[in-house]
């Protein structure tokens, strides 16, 4: 009889209420993980849904976890595949009693979760993701603000973030620890990122809490957060905690628990206060598809089969605003770039190449380290002014975002080429 944890975007031993609840049942532990074949299917933009960068730094945070579950005994099962195939097999293997997960909101992780809850294996689904659980929110889903400064206010007023829950330190396992498949086996293709990029560092838990420890209490990075925030280029200006919460390698309680322990040691600031007020961001995307369901996604619905050339010129760069053309190279060479450049290529494509911007979310879905599937698809379609911003247009001045934020071109010259 074995207790299944069934990992997801949340590749990572702390605060994991999955992990927590199959360790508490007493029973043997088994974890899986699976690189979905369809994560990886073609996108009609000649990309694929997963791209090499990210691919990368996946296989990075799963590896991680697979040294820190081994490190305790825990097998974890590794496979390429569709998940409730695999899933099935390992199911009768194991006489797996219940899977834990971490639930997700988009319609094709809810699809997945309904696929595997069709197995007959009762399947308890935890909140994880966000940094407010949906219970603690002062609202109700059918009350949760449009707009995000009336979202922010609310949940201010009446702030409740849980501590993150402990990594455990004892897990009875249900079999020995196995080999980690290797890239090949798994079928990963991966892509280096040019030296260049502003995420040097490697994915997974261990080095997302050693960015955490090192932006707070090392550096103390933070304290002018406000101030670099809209900076472009190199690894600080920004805390690069994306990528990690993006596969659940930090959780955003963790994340906040140190927030508030720097602030009770060196006092509250601008900088810890605008994380805080960021991550609120985050929520409030993640909110606004719980509550919408696939009508979040309306937009996004109708797939694109092929790449315009304006789309064509975007991708590659060659829009001939240098502004834009470095921005996209960036992302391009390294799978990363800021969130200015991310606000301005985006608007770029919207309004001034009047592109499809479901290509353009799309395009970052394959490219981005960071890709989180409701703060992209969120951010695109509060840009295009077809979610929840109330004004209709929102168009970014490439020449003068480039004179305010890249006054002496040094950006444009770092990505000319
Ligand atoms: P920091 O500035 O250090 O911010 C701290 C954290 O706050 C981030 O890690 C992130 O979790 C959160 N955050 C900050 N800004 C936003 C925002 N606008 N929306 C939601 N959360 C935010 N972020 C993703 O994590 N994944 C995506 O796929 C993604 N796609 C985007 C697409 C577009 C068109 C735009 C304009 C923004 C997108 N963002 C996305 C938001 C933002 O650009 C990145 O979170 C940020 O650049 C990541 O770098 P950082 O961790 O250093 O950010």
């Amino acid at each position: 009889m074995t207790e299944l944890v069934w990992f997801r975007n949340d590749l990572r031993l702390h605060d994991h209420a999955p992990l927590t609840a199959a360790v508490a049942s007493g029973k043997p532990v088994l974890a899986f993980y699976c690189f979905d074949d369809r994560d990886f299917d073609p996108l009609g933009i000649g990309v694929s849904k997963t791209g090499p960068y990210r691919s990368k730094i996946l296989y990075e945070a799963v590896a991680t976890l697979h040294q820190q579950l081994s490190t305790l005994g825990v097998a974890f099962l590794v496979v390429r595949s569709r998940t409730e195939e695999a899933l099935q097999t390992i199911i009768q293997k194991f006489e797996v009693q219940t899977i834990h997960a971490t639930f997700y909101p988009t319609p094709e992780e809810t699809q997945r979760s309904a696929a595997v809850a069709a197995l007959g294996v009762p399947l308890k689904l935890y909140d994880g993701h966000s940094l407010i659980l949906p219970e603690d929110l002062p609202f109700n889903y059918y009350q949760l603000p449009k707009v995000f400064t009336a979202f922010r206010k609310k949940v201010e007023a009446r702030l409740m973030v849980r501590p993150p829950l402990p990594a455990p330190t004892k897990i009875l396992s249900a079999q020995a620890p196995e080999v980690l498949p290797t890239p090949e086996v798994l079928c990963l293709n991966f892509k280096m990122p040019d030296e260049r990029t502003a995420f040097p560092f490697a994915g997974g838990e261990i080095a997302g809490l050693d960015r955490l420890e090192a932006y707070l209490w090392e550096t103390g990075l933070i304290d002018t957060y406000k101030a670099s925030r809209n900076g472009l280029m190199g690894a600080d200006y920004s805390s690069k905690f994306s990528v990690y919460l993006a596969h659940g390698a930090l959780s955003p309680r963790k994340i906040y628990s140190e927030l508030r322990a720097y602030e009770t040691q060196n006092g509250a600031n601008e900088g810890t206060y605008w994380l805080f007020f960021e991550l609120l961001w985050r929520d409030f995307f993640y909110f606004q598809a719980a509550a919408q369901g696939g009508a979040f996604f309306k937009y996004a619905e109708k797939k694109v089969t092929v790449a315009s050339k304006a789309l064509q010129f975007w991708m590659e760069g060659r829009t001939r605003d240098p502004f834009v053309d470095a921005a996209m190279r960036e992302l391009a060479a390294t799978g990363y770039t800021s969130n200015r450049m991310r606000q301005n290529v985006a608007s770029y494509l919207i309004h001034n190449l009047k592109g499809d911007w479901v290509a353009g979310a799309a395009y970052f879905e394959s490219l981005l380290i960071d890709y989180d599937c409701t703060s992209n698809y969120g951010n695109w379609t509060y840009l295009a002014g077809s979610g929840n911003d109330p004004r209709d247009n929102r168009v970014f001045n490439t020449k003068r975002q480039a004179d305010m934020y890249d006054p002496d071109g040094s950006y444009q010259e770092y990505w000319r080429h």
